[in-house]
C-alpha cells in the first residue's frame, strides 16, 4: 500500500471513530439513539476490519477500546469492584462454528454451554448485603457506572431482601432492566395522548427510564429484570457452572429468564438460536439475540477476559427489528368510518423478518411529531406482530432535497372537506357513504370472516361491483343475482391484461354464500354494521344483552352505559349510528320485515341472554377475563377466541369487574393491578385445566 493510500485509510479511521463514538454517546449518555443499532453494528464492523488490517490503526479513543458510555455528571458515580464487561458479537453460523471451535482448543470436544436469550434494556449491577438490597448501579464505562439504587428499588420483581434461611454475606448480580412490550405500547400510546414524548423503542424507554434523578418517575414506568451474572460473591456456596447458579439466584428470589438452557457443541447451539428466533414474536420483551456462554466457571476462569469482553461468551445477534430506509411518499388514505390514515411508502427494506414497504403514520400529529419529510432517511421498527412503525428520522442524513408533508384539505377519494374535532388527533372525511373509499371499507367489513362471512367476496370483487355501479350499499349486496354477479367484469391488477369476467361457477358461490347469510347470529350482523368502536367482543356483548336487536335499535343512551363494558364513546356511537337516516333505511332493506316486502329477509338469532344462561353451550357466559403476559401454550388471540367461545368476555384492562387474570410468564402490570385489586389470578395450568373442563 502507498503512502497516499495509507493515509487515506486512516482518514477514512478516524471518520469512523468519530462518528461511532457521537453515536455511542447519544445511545449511552441521553438515551436517544441517532441510528439503528444495525447500522452502528455495520459501521463497528467496518472500524475492526480497518483495526485488522493496520496494525498501526490503535488509537485510545477507538469504540473498540471501550466499554459503553461515560455516565451523566448529575448521578453520583459507583466504581465497580469487577468490572461489567461488553460482549463479542456474532452475526452467522459461521462464526459460531469459530467461537465453538475456539472454545473446544481449551475445553475439549462438546463444550457444555449456557445458553440465554439476550436481553434488550441496560445493564445494571446490585449488590446485597447479607441479603439486603444495598446498591445498585448501571454499567457505564465498565470500570465506574451511574448510582441508580432509589430508582432500581422502586423496580417491581427485584427482591428487596433475598429469600431463605441461608443469604450470601455479598453478592453482586449481574442483569438486565427492561421494559416490557405491553407496557412499553401502553406507555407510548398514553404519552401521545397526552400529548407527551414517546419512546423510540423499549430499549431506550427502559434507559431513559432507570436513569431518572428522580425515583419517583421511574418507578411510574412499567420496568422488570432479569438477573443473569454473579460478579462477585462471599459467605455462599454458589454451584459451580453458570446454568445452576442462575437457577440458585432464582431460589434466592432473583428474577431469572424462564427460556436459559443447558446445550452442547455447535448443535446445541445452533439450535438453541433457531428456537429462541422462532418464538422472539411471542415474547413480551424485546431480545436482540443469543449469549452463548462456556457453562463451567473454572473453564471461564481460564479462558478469561479481554480489555472489554469475556473470551467465554458471544452475543449471537438475530436480525435486526429496525432499520434505515428512505421516506418516498405519503399517501393518505379513507378509512370505513371516514379516518384519514397518512401511509408511508417506503423503499423497500428487509426488518423483523419481512420486506416492509408501508407503514401507518397514524395521523398528522405523528408527522408532526417525527418532524417528518419526504426524502427522509428513516428508522422503521418492526418488532413481534406489531405493524411496523416509523420511530425516527435520521436527521443527518438531510441534504435540503427533502419536501414538506400536506395533510390535505379535502378527501382525496370524493373531494369533501375533511374535518378535525378540537381535541381528537383523528380527522375525518365528511362524504360518509357518498364518499366512495369509505363504501368499499364498509362493505369489505361488512362481508369479512367476522362479520357476514361471505366467502368468495374479496376486496377485487367488492371494488367491480362498486365501480360497476351494481351495489350503492351493502343492501344491494342482496339484490344480486347469479347472471348480475357473472357479468362482472374483475380487473387483475395489470394494465397489459383484460379484465376478466366473473363467470357462473364463481358467480353461483358468491350467490350461495349470500343466500346462506340471510340467517345469522345477532352479534355478527351488529358488526358488520361497522358502528364506530363496536368491535367483535362488543358486540357480543349487546347481542348477549339485548333480547332482540329491536330493543338494542331503540336503547337510549343511559341503558347502553349500564351495559358492563360500553363507555359513554361507544355508547354515544351507538345511538349516533341509531339516529341517522340512511342507516336506519339500510336496516330496513336488511332484516325480515313484514311491512316492507323488498327486503333482503336477514334473520337474526339471538344469544343467549345472561339471565338465561345457556350453561351447556356458554358456561362461561357472564365472567370477564383479562390475559397478561406470555402463555406457552397458545398465542393470546386464541386465548382470547377459546374464552369468547365459551360465553366469556376478554377485557384489555382489570378493573373490580373482572373474574379472573390469567396470567403467563412475564406478566404486566395488569398482575399488579389485580393484586392491589384482589382479583383472582390463574396460572396457565390452571387455565388449560379449566378449558379441559369445557371441552
Ligand atoms: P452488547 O449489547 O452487544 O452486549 C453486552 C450486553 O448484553 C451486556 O452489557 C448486557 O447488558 C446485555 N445482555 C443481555 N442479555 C444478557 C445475558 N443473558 N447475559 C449477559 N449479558 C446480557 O454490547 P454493548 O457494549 O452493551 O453494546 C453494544 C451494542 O449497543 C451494539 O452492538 C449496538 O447494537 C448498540 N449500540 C447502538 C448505538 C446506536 O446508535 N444505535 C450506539 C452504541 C451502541
Amino acid at each position: 500500500m502507498t503512502a497516499l493510500e495509507h493515509e487515506k485509510e486512516y482518514k477514512e479511521y478516524r471518520q469512523l471513530i468519530d462518528k461511532l463514538n457521537d453515536y455511542a454517546v447519544a445511545y449511552y449518555v441521553h438515551d436517544a439513539p441517532k441510528v439503528p443499532d444495525a447500522e452502528y453494528d455495520r459501521l463497528y464492523r467496518d472500524l475492526e476490519f480497518l483495526e485488522s488490517k493496520h496494525a498501526d490503526f490503535r488509537d485510545d479513543d477507538s469504540p473498540t477500546r471501550k466499554i459503553g458510555g461515560a455516565v451523566l455528571d448529575s448521578f453520583k458515580t459507583v466504581t465497580h469492584q469487577v468490572p461489567l464487561m461488553s460482549m463479542a458479537d456474532i452475526f452467522d453460523n459461521k462464526e459460531l462454528l469459530d467461537f465453538d471451535r475456539r472454545m473446544s482448543e481449551i475445553a475439549g470436544p462438546n463444550v457444555e454451554y449456557c445458553a440465554e436469550p439476550k436481553l434488550d434494556g441496560l445493564a445494571v449491577s446490585i449488590i446485597y448485603i447479607d441479603g439486603k438490597f444495598s446498591r445498585a448501579a448501571t454499567r457505564g464505562d465498565g470500570k465506574v457506572g451511574e448510582d441508580v439504587t432509589d430508582n432500581v428499588k422502586t423496580i417491581k420483581g427485584i427482591p428487596l431482601i433475598l429469600q431463605g434461611n441461608h443469604l450470601p454475606q455479598y453478592l453482586d448480580v449481574r442483569g438486565e432492566v427492561i421494559m416490557p412490550r405491553d407496557g412499553f405500547r401502553r406507555w407510548n400510546e398514553n404519552a401521545l395522548k397526552n400529548g407527551g414524548k414517546p419512546f423510540a423503542n423499549p430499549r431506550n424507554a427502559a434507559a431513559g427510564s432507570l436513569r431518572q434523578l428522580d425515583s419517583k418517575i421511574t418507578a411510574k414506568r412499567p420496568l422488570s429484570f432479569f438477573a443473569y451474572y454473579i460478579g462477585e460473591s462471599r459467605g455462599y456456596d454458589f454451584p459451580e457452572d453458570q446454568y445452576h447458579c442462575l437457577l440458585e439466584l432464582k431460589k434466592l428470589g432473583l428474577p431469572v429468564n424462564a427460556n436459559i438452557r443447558c446445550v452442547n457443541g455447535f448443535a446445541g447451539l445452533a439450535s438453541f438460536y433457531n428456537d429462541i428466533l422462532a418464538i422472539r414474536p411471542n415474547l413480551n420483551y424485546d431480545i436482540d439475540g443469543v449469549v452463548l456462554k462456556v457453562n463451567s466457571l473454572a473453564l471461564q476462569n481460564t479462558l478469561g477476559f479481554t480489555a472489554k469482553v469475556p473470551r467465554w461468551a458471544i452475543a449471537y445477534k438475530f436480525p435486526p427489528e429496525e432499520m434505515m430506509t428512505r421516506l418516498l411518499d405519503v399517501d393518505f388514505q379513507v378509512g370505513r368510518t371516514g379516518a384519514i390514515t397518512p401511509v408511508a411508502r417506503l423503499e423497500p427494506v428487509y426488518v423483523g423478518g419481512a420486506t416492509v414497504s408501508n407503514a401507518t403514520l397514524h395521523n398528522e400529529d405523528e408527522i408532526k411529531r417525527l418532524d417528518l419529510k419526504i426524502g427522509d432517511t428513516v428508522i422503521v421498527r418492526r418488532a413481534g406482530d406489531v405493524i411496523p412503525q416509523i420511530s425516527g428520522v435520521v436527521l443527518e442524513k438531510r441534504d435540503g432535497t427533502e419536501k414538506d408533508i400536506f395533510f390535505p384539505a379535502y378527501c382525496p377519494e370524493c373531494g369533501s372537506l375533511i374535518e378535525r374535532v378540537e381535541g381528537e388527533s383523528i380527522a375525518r372525511c365528511t362524504g360518509g357513504l357518498f364518499c366512495g373509499a369509505q363504501l368499499r371499507e364498509s362493505i369489505i367489513h361488512f362481508v369479512s370472516r367476522d362479520a357476514m362471512d361471505l366467502e368468495g367476496f374479496g376486496e377485487k370483487i367488492v371494488e367491480a361491483l362498486i365501480s360497476q355501479q351494481k351495489i350503492y350499499s351493502v343492501a344491494d349486496i342482496y339484490t344480486l343475482d347469479v347472471d348480475s354477479l357473472a357479468s362482472t367484469l374483475i380487473d387483475n391488477g395489470n394494465a397489459e391484461r383484460k379484465p376478466r369476467l366473473l363467470g357462473k361457477t364463481v358467480a353461483k358461490k358468491l350467490f350461495n354464500a349470500i343466500e346462506k347469510s340471510k340467517t345469522i347470529a345477532m352479534d355478527r350482523f351488529i358488526y358488520a354494521l361497522g358502528i364506530r368502536e363496536v368491535g367483535v367482543t362488543t358486540a357480543r356483548t349487546l347481542a348477549s344483552h339485548f333480547k332482540s336487536f329491536d330493543f338494542l335499535q331503540k336503547a337510549s343512551y343511559e341503558e347502553l352505559l349500564q351495559i358492563p363494558d360500553v363507555g359513554p364513546v361507544v355508547a354515544k356511537h351507538i345511538v349516533d349510528f341509531f339516529l341517522e337516516k340512511h342507516n336506519l333505511e339500510i336496516l330496513e332493506r336488511l332484516l325480515k320485515n313484514d311491512e316492507f316486502l323488498f327486503s333482503a329477509g336477514i334473520e337474526l338469532i339471538p344469544l343467549p341472554q345472561v339471565s338465561e344462561l345457556n350453561v351447556s353451550l356458554q358456561p362461561l357466559l357472564g365472567n370477564t377475563y383479562v390475559l397478561t403476559g406470555t402463555l406457552e401454550s397458545m398465542d393470546r388471540n386464541s386465548a382470547k377466541k377459546i374464552l369468547l367461545d365459551l360465553g366469556a368476555k376478554v377485557s384489555g384492562s382489570v378493573s373490580k369487574k373482572t373474574t379472573a387474570v390469567i396470567c403467563g410468564s412475564e406478566p404486566g402490570s395488569k398482575l399488579t393491578t389485580a393484586q392491589t385489586l384482589g382479583i383472582r389470578v390463574i396460572l396457565e395450568d390452571e387455565f388449560l385445566e379449566l378449558l379441559k373442563k369445557y371441552k
